[in-house]
């Protein structure tokens, strides 16, 4: 997990970098958070007064007006967590909670790559496929809170299965997750590779592996990229059809291979979009890196701030 302290221009003024003891349950993960954000307050040198509010972007369903995480994907265990009061009453104030993917392109939205754009996509390449829809100059929750769950929009449905249910989801194709289990699947076949050469051993090939092989010329490694920029660019045609975005922002650790996945990535949206959308809209990188969450939930925790105060309640 990582905790930082956020001044109110945007500027991120230190950060705690901590494991997430995700087996050990929700009240292990808790009081870690806790622990964490008392580091990244003590290291900023903020007291008690200073500090306004708490944003927390969690993965997975969470409500903040209930303030509850219901399910996380990641986290076992987590079933209707009261998080948000588990929080507020170890810290002492207000404590707001949004979707991670949904922080990041918060983030990105009024510090990032989105600075500017009314209407923008930000997409998380990353072990999975996340996303967050900003429309109107606003994030999009749905009415539960659950839009942008980009990464399970089937592109496949006789592909693989996904753990949602479905086969074929955008992530199960696209994502380094994906990369890694085609990788796994076809140096169990035989296939001739030196993917092998950066891991320990096939078991543990993930999408760094194949990418370091891919840099360095691998034929397989390179196929691999190919058919994940693929199947990245059909998603990303989808979007654009949808939401006719003016911009969509790529971040996560998998967009970090850069030219290789992402070029034809958009090539390939652009064989799938309707024309008129596909020449308006403009690609960019993530700006703010692995930050962009921490900034998103801290500027989510501002907002729902300034709105207690002027309406004495939360919209
Ligand atoms: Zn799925």
């Amino acid at each position: 997990m990582l905790s930082a302290v956020i001044a109110a221009d945007g500027r991120l003024v230190s950060r705690d970098y901590s494991v997430t003891p995700a087996a050990s349950g929700p009240d292990a993960v808790v009081a870690a958070l806790i622990q964490s954000s008392r580091s990244t307050l003590d290291a900023a040198g903020v007291t008690a007064g200073e500090l306004r509010a708490i944003g927390i972007g969690a993965a997975g369903l969470v409500n903040d007006t209930l303030g509850l995480v219901h399910t996380s994907p990641n986290l076992p265990g987590w079933r209707d967590y009261p998080l948000k009061q588990a929080v507020e009453s170890a810290l002492g104030k207000p404590v707001f909670l949004i979707n991670d993917a949904h922080a990041a392109a918060v983030g990105e939205l009024h510090f990032g790559a989105g600075k500017g754009c009314r209407h923008f996509v930000y997409v998380t390449v990353s072990t999975g496929i996340g996303g967050g829809l900003v429309l109107n100059g606003r994030i999009y929750e749905g009415c539960g809170g659950l839009a942008g769950e980009l990464g399970h929009m089937v592109i496949d449905d006789q592909g693989p299965m996904c753990k949602c249910g479905n086969r074929g989801c955008w992530e199960m194709l696209a994502s380094g997750k994906a990369l890694a289990v085609e990788a796994r699947r076809l140096i169990q076949e035989g296939e001739p590779t030196s993917i092998l050469h950066y891991a320990v051993d096939a078991e543990s090939v993930d999408a760094r592996a194949v990418e370091q092989a891919a840099a360095a010329g691998d034929a397989l490694a390179l196929s691999l990229i190919s058919r994940a920029a693929y199947y990245l660019g059909v998603g990303l045609g989808n979007i654009i059809n949808v939401f006719n975005p003016e911009r969509i922002v790529i971040g996560g650790g998998l967009s970090n291979i850069g030219d290789r996945l992402l070029l034809p990535a958009y090539a390939e949206a652009g064989r799938r979009a309707f024309k008129q959308p596909f020449d308006t809209v403009k690609f960019a990188r993530a700006a703010l890196g692995r930050d962009s969450g921490v900034i998103g939930a801290a500027v989510f925790a501002h907002q729902k701030t300034e709105q207690i105060n002027n309406n004495g309640q939360v919209k």
